[in-house]
C-alpha cells in the first residue's frame, strides 16, 4: 500500500479556462526530488535522480487520474513541430500537443518558458504548447492554433487560452539578437524595454509578445489570460532556468480534453 499523501489538483495553478477543462500547472512542492530539484522535478533530463523523477510523474498522473500509457508529451526543441495524442509517438519531437480525446492528457514541460493552454470551448479539442522566446518568434501559439484548425475543425473565435507561470517581463534580460528576433516577428512595443540597470540590454515580455499573437489570430481578448506568478520571483513555488543558473527542476503544465 501507499500511504504517501497524494499530490493534490488544489496545489496545482489553474487558469479561468471554461468549466469541465482539467488543466494546471504542478507545483514546487508535493515530491521527492532533493536539492536544486526539491521536490516536484518532472524532468528527467536536468540532472535529477532517474527514480525520484518518476516518482513525481507517477504523483502528477495521480492527481489527474489519467494510466501512464496516456500521457502525451514531447521533446521540446523550441520549434513549431505539432504531436497529435494516439497518433504520434509520445517523445517524439514538438513543442505543441493537441488532442480531443479525454482519455489523453497533455504535459509541457517549463521551467520560465511560457506554458500555453488552449481549449476549443464549442468543440472540446485542447493544445498545450512550450513556448520559450525562440518558440514565440517562431510562431509557436500560431501553429497550435493551426493544428486544432486542420484537425479538429476548430474555429479559433472559440478558443480560449491561459499562459502559466514563467518569467516575466521585468525578470528577463535580454540582448539585442533577442530583440532583433521579437521585433521582426511583430512584438508590440510594450512587451520590449530598455534594461534600467544595463546599458545594451533589455527587458523581454514574452508573455505579453504571445498574447498580441493570440489576439491577432483573432481570440477575444477576454479569451485571453494569463498567470501573473512569475517563476524567476517565486523562489518557494516555481522552479526558474534563469534564477537557478540551468541547474533546477521542471514543471508541467497539463491539460486533458474535457468529456
Ligand atoms: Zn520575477
Amino acid at each position: 500500500m501507499d500511504a504517501r499523501p497524494p499530490l493534490d489538483l488544489a496545489d496545482f495553478e489553474r487558469g479561468p479556462l471554461p468549466p469541465g477543462v482539467a488543466h494546471g500547472f504542478t507545483p514546487r512542492r508535493g515530491g521527492v526530488s532533493s536539492g536544486p530539484y526539491a521536490s516536484l522535478n518532472l524532468g528527467l533530463s536536468v540532472g535529477d535522480e532517474r527514480e525520484a523523477v518518476l516518482e513525481n510523474r507517477r504523483r502528477v498522473r495521480v492527481a489527474f487520474g489519467v494510466d501512464a500509457d496516456r500521457w502525451m508529451t514531447g521533446r521540446q526543441v523550441h520549434g513549431t513541430g505539432v504531436l497529435v495524442a494516439g497518433r504520434d509517438l509520445a517523445g517524439a519531437d514538438g513543442d505543441v500537443l493537441i488532442s480531443d480525446d479525454p482519455a489523453w492528457a497533455l504535459a509541457v514541460s517549463a521551467a520560465d518558458c511560457v506554458p500555453v493552454v488552449l481549449v476549443d470551448a464549442r468543440g472540446g479539442a485542447v493544445a498545450a504548447a512550450h513556448a520559450g522566446w525562440r518558440g514565440a518568434v517562431a510562431g509557436v501559439v500560431g501553429a497550435a492554433l493551426d493544428a486544432l484548425a486542420d484537425r479538429f475543425g476548430t474555429d479559433v473565435g472559440d478558443v480560449h487560452a491561459w499562459l502559466g507561470p514563467a518569467i516575466q517581463g521585468a525578470c528577463y534580460q535580454v540582448g539585442e539578437e533577442v530583440v532583433a528576433a521579437a521585433e521582426r516577428a511583430g512584438a508590440p512595443a510594450h512587451a520590449i524595454w530598455p534594461d534600467p540597470g544595463v546599458a545594451d540590454r533589455w527587458r523581454f515580455d514574452v508573455p505579453a509578445l504571445l498574447r498580441a499573437q493570440l489576439m491577432a489570430a483573432g481570440l477575444p481578448a477576454a479569451a485571453v489570460a494569463a498567470s501573473t506568478t512569475c517563476t524567476h520571483c517565486a523562489v518557494d513555488r516555481c522552479f526558474s532556468h534563469r534564477r537557478d543558473h540551468g541547474r533546477t527542476g521542471r514543471h508541467w503544465a497539463v491539460v486533458r480534453a474535457p468529456r
